[in-house]
């Protein structure tokens, strides 16, 4: 390689490694196996959003609406834990513009099956962290501020009520008690944006999930190609692999119900993967 080459990230880095704007702090113990299992939760998702054909990359690979991420800790003093650290020392797993910030303690089990229990959350897992947060990722590039009428429809007005406003008032009051009925999951009754996130996520557990058993040969067909037909053969897999787990006393493996408006929230999803998000361009049928 040439001096230039070598000088361009594009030409020293794969695919998975441009996207990253910022690592662990190598200097501190344990952090390159944290970094080590993030990197393979994140090539995991790579593999399954090419599966998918779906369009991302870094701005080293000239995408429009380029991809990052950030890997960062917490900030703290250092002086052993019982201080109260200060907001701007607090790093929030979340999605802004394109880029995406894992909080590295996530990569620490016995930290996040804390922060699982906490929550109340049936699965805190790094793989999901990533397939929530690239759902962000697309809404803000398929829809930007606009998202599709149909959109709107299943998910709800974004704007009404502010983001900040559905995030104080859920984690003071909590879900809705007849939240199954209507949602994927607890956390998805907080705001649009995130039902939106929680329902893609599920989307590509269940696509990751079909091609999988498909690929260790647990499934006696090709994964359908009709969406309805795909969730019914994932959730008749799930019931069987929930049991397995059970027998080995571990959580279940698809703990979720879809309920009817959570199905056509997923079919929603399903045409707009399908379409690589040229969906928000196309007239509501
Ligand atoms: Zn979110």
């Amino acid at each position: 390689m040439t001096e230039e080459e070598t000088a361009d990230p594009a030409m020293t880095f794969c695919a998975a490694c441009r996207c990253n704007e910022t690592i662990p702090d190598l200097s501190v113990e344990d952090n390159r196996a944290k970094w080590a299992r993030l990197e393979a939760a994140k090539r995991r998702l790579f593999c399954e959003l090419n599966m998918l054909n779906l369009d991302f990359g870094s701005a080293a690979d000239g995408c429009a609406f380029p991809l990052s991420f950030d890997f960062k800790a917490d900030r703290s003093s250092g002086s052993g834990g019982f201080r109260e650290m200060d907001e701007g020392e607090v790093v929030y797993t979340g999605h802004d513009s394109g880029k995406i910030t894992i909080n590295i303690r996530e990569a620490d089990d016995a930290e996040r099956e804390k922060l699982r229990v906490i929550l109340g959350e049936k699965h805190r897992t790094l793989i999901g962290h990533f397939r929530h947060e690239i759902a962000h990722y697309f809404w803000e590039k398929w829809f930007g501020g606009a998202p599709p009428p149909e959109c709107i429809r299943l998910f709800g007005d974004p704007g009404n009520p502010p983001y900040q406003e559905a995030l104080e008032r859920y984690y003071n009051s909590g879900p809705p008690p007849d939240w199954n009925r209507r949602f994927i999951s607890t956390y998805a009754t907080m705001h649009p944006f995130e039902d939106w996130a929680e329902t893609f996520a599920f989307y590509l557990d269940m696509e990751a999930s079909l091609f999988t058993a498909r690929s260790l040969h647990l499934l006696e067909a090709d994964v359908p190609a009709d969406f309805d037909t795909r969730l019914d053969t994932m959730q008749e897999m799930g019931i069987r692999l929930n049991e397995m787990n059970r027998t080995m006393g571990l959580p279940d493996l698809v703990p979720e119900i879809v309920p009817a408006p959570a199905r056509e929230k997923l079919r929603f999803v399903d045409r707009c993967v399908r379409a690589n998000g040229a969906i928000a361009n196309v007239p509501v049928a």
